[in-house]
């Protein structure tokens, strides 16, 4: 584990506090950080972070209060309430 790993994590923990108190606005601002950290260190951002933000405007997701999920073909499909969807194979 290396430092960039430590903060990401760290921001990840924020933007899933942050979000949970309803503070979306930082919630995303933490997932920027987070993403910004992971790509100037070359590191992958953890899976769960990975899953759990949206690509197209780093919002912080919360099933059932900013973006759906369903299952479909074999994948769970997560649509943003920015509209944004992201499909992964379902394990
Ligand atoms: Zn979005």
């Amino acid at each position: 584990m290396t430092l960039a790993d430590e903060r990401i994590e760290r921001l990840h923990a924020l933007a899933a506090d942050a979000a949970s108190t309803g503070h979306d606005d930082r919630a995303r601002e933490y997932v920027r950080l987070a993403r910004r950290v992971a790509e100037r260190n070359r590191r992958s951002l953890p899976r769960r972070l990975k899953r759990f933000s949206c690509d197209a405007c780093d919002a912080y997701l919360r099933p059932g209060r900013n973006c759906r999920v369903r299952t479909q073909d074999g994948h769970v499909v997560i649509t943003c309430v920015c509209g944004a969807q992201a499909r992964y194979p379902y394990r």
